[in-house]
C-alpha cells in the first residue's frame, strides 16, 4: 500500500467530513437543501472516500444569488485588487501542493508523478498568468468589463485544472462563479474553497455547487447566469447549445477529440515514440487531446510498432500513489466498462490488437496500455473518442494522404507532426483542422497561450488573450438581469 505519512493529511481531512461535504456558497459551507448526499470512490482501492452534496435548482439559485450581489463590488475593484487575491490564490496552491496532488490522485486515480509534477504546477501557474490579465484588462482591453455571473462546468480528467483554466480567468475580468465540479471528482474544488477563505476572497466571488448532470442542467437554465463555460463530452455540449439558443447567455465549450499523432519517415522514431508515450498513456488517455490516431508513414510502420510494443511492455500500471507508476486507475467503473466494449468492438471489427497485461492489479479500476494496429479509417475505434488508454494505428503513404486521414474526423482538437524537415512539418500543420498543432511535440500547455477546438470540438479558447476575451463584453452591454 502507500506509504502513510504521504496520505495522512488527507485521510485526516476527509475524517474531519466524515459526516459529509457541504457546498460551498456565499463564502459558507451549506448543507444541501434537501438534505441529499452521494458517494465518491478511489478507483484504485475501489474505496469510498467522502459522502459528497447533490446540488438541485434550489441550491444553484442560492449560489447564483450569492454571485449576482458579490458581482457589483468585485467588478468594481480595481484589476490591481483583483489580481492581489488571484496571486494569494496561488500562492496558497504551492503551499498546499503535496496535500492537493495527493488528494487529487486518490479522487482521480492518476499517478502522483502527474498530479505532483503537472496538475498541481500548471493549476498555480495559472493564478499566477491571470493575475498579470487582471492588471492589464483596462489597458489591454479598452471598453471591455466583465459579463456577469458564469456558471461554470467541469469534467474529472484534470479535476482542478479544469478549475483553475475557469475560474482564473473569469475573476481576473472581474466576473463571479458559481462552479460545478465533475460528480466523480469534487473533492480538490471543495479543498480550493478552503483556500478561497484563507485567502479572504470576498464571499460569493467563488461559488461551489456539487452534484451530476441535474445540478449542472439548473445551472444552464438559470435565468440569471450571464456566461456558460462547459468542458466535458461532444454529447452533453450539444444539449448545453440547444438549452442555451437565444438566451442571450455567452457560450464557450471544450468538447471531445480524436486527435491524430502524425509519423513521418524522417522522423526522429525514438524521440516520436516517447511521444506516443505521452500522448496516449498520460493520464490514461483520458485526455481530450491525446494523440488517440497513430497515423505513420508505410516505410517505418513496422519499425515504429515493434519499438512501441517494446515500450509499453515497460509501462508500470499500478498504485496511483506508487511514485514509480507510470500509468494509473481509470476513474470509474462506468468509464472502465465503456473502454472495454469500444476494445471488443474493435476486435469485432477486425483490428489486431496488442496488450500488456503483466502486472495489472487485481483490484481496481484498471486497464492496460493497449495498441490497435491493421484499423480500417472508417471503422469504430478509429471514429470514436475511446477516453482511454488505447491507440489506434493506421499507415499512410504520402503527406497528402496523412492529412486527408487526419481531417477525416467530427473532431478538431489537437494534432502532433513527426519529421526533421521544418518545411514539412510547417506545411502539414497549416493544412490540419484543429486548435492546437505540436510539432515534434505533444500535450504541451501554457497558461499564455490558447486552447480549443473546431467543429464538434467545441468554439471558444481557454488560456491567453483570447482566453481572457471569453470572460469579456462590452460595457455598454450590461447583464442579462439588472441588478435589483
Ligand atoms: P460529461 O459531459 O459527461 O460531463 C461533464 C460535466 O457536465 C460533468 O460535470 C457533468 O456532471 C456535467 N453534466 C452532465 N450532464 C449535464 C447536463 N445535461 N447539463 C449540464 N451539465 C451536465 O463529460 P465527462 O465524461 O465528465 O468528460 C469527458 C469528456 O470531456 C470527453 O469527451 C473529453 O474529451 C472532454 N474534455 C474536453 C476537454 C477540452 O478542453 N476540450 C477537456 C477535458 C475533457
Amino acid at each position: 500500500g502507500p506509504a502513510p505519512e504521504v496520505n495522512e493529511p488527507v485521510v485526516g481531512w476527509l475524517d474531519q467530513h466524515k459526516d459529509g461535504f457541504n457546498h460551498f456558497i456565499d463564502g459558507k459551507f451549506v448543507a444541501p437543501s434537501e438534505g441529499k448526499r452521494f458517494p465518491v470512490f478511489n478507483p484504485a482501492y475501489e474505496t469510498e472516500l467522502a459522502q459528497v452534496a447533490q446540488g438541485n435548482a434550489a441550491d444553484v439559485d442560492k449560489a447564483v444569488k450569492a454571485a449576482r450581489k458579490a458581482f457589483k463590488s468585485w467588478s468594481a475593484l480595481t484589476g490591481h485588487d483583483r489580481a492581489v487575491y488571484l496571486y494569494a490564490i496561488a500562492r496558497h496552491i504551492q503551499k498546499r501542493e503535496r496535500f492537493l496532488s495527493v488528494l487529487e490522485t486518490m479522487d482521480n486515480g492518476k499517478p502522483i508523478r502527474e498530479t505532483r509534477d503537472i496538475d498541481i504546477p500548471l493549476v498555480a501557474r495559472h493564478f499566477y498568468h491571470h493575475a498579470g490579465w487582471a492588471e492589464l484588462i483596462e489597458s489591454e482591453f479598452p471598453g471591455e468589463g466583465p459579463v456577469g455571473v458564469c456558471g461554470q462546468i467541469i469534467p474529472w480528467n484534470f479535476p482542478l485544472l479544469m478549475l483553475a483554466w475557469k475560474i482564473a480567468p473569469a475573476l481576473a475580468a472581474g466576473n463571479t462563479v458559481v462552479l460545478k465540479p465533475a460528480e466523480y471528482t469534487p473533492l480538490t474544488a471543495l479543498a480550493f474553497a478552503e483556500i478561497c477563505r484563507e485567502v479572504g476572497l470576498p464571499a460569493g466571488v467563488v461559488n461551489i455547487v456539487t452534484g451530476d448532470g441535474v445540478t449542472g442542467n439548473a445551472i444552464v437554465e438559470h435565468p440569471d447566469v450571464d456566461k456558460i463555460a462547459f468542458t466535458g463530452s461532444t454529447e452533453v455540449g450539444r444539449i448545453i447549445r440547444e438549452k442555451t439558443a437565444g438566451s442571450g447567455k455567452k457560450l464557450s465549450l471544450e468538447l471531445g477529440g480524436k486527435s491524430p499523432f502524425i509519423i513521418f519517415e524522417d522522423a526522429d522514431l525514438d524521440g516520436a515514440v516517447e511521444g506516443v508515450v505521452d500522448a496516449i498513456w498520460f493520464n490514461q488517455g483520458q485526455v481530450c487531446c491525446a494523440g488517440s490516431r497513430l497515423l505513420v508513414q508505410e516505410g517505418v510502420a513496422e519499425a515504429v510498432y515493434a519499438k512501441l510494443r517494446t515500450r509499453m511492455a515497460n509501462l508500470r500500471v499500478g498504485d496511483p500513489l506508487d511514485k514509480s507508476i507510470d500509468m494509473g486507475a481509470i476513474v470509474d467503473p462506468v468509464q472502465l466498462k465503456r473502454i472495454k466494449e469500444l476494445v471488443a468492438k474493435g476486435e469485432a471489427e477486425g483490428a489486431t490488437l496488442f496488450q500488456v497485461n503483466k502486472g495489472l492489479p487485481a483490484k481496481g479500476c484498471f486497464f492496460p496500455p493497449s495498441l490497435f494496429t491493421n484499423v480500417a479509417p472508417a471503422s469504430t475505434i478509429a471514429e470514436v473518442e475511446i477516453f482511454g488508454p488505447v491507440l489506434v494505428g493506421m499507415t499512410f503513404r504520402t503527406p497528402d494522404e496523412a492529412v486527408a486521414i487526419a481531417n477525416n474526423s467530427r473532431f478538431g482538437l489537437a494534432a502532433s507532426v513527426w519529421s526533421e524537415n521544418v518545411n514539412v512539418t510547417l506545411d502539414i500543420a497549416a493544412k490540419l483542422k484543429a486548435g492546437v498543432v505540436w510539432i515534434n511535440s505533444t500535450n504541451m500547455f501554457d497558461a499564455a497561450s490558447g486552447f480549443g477546438g473546431y467543429r464538434e470540438s467545441g468554439f471558444g479558447r481557454e488560456g491567453g488573450r483570447e482566453g481572457m476575451a471569453e470572460y469579456l463584453k462590452p460595457v455598454t452591454d450590461k447583464p442579462l438581469k439588472a441588478d435589483e
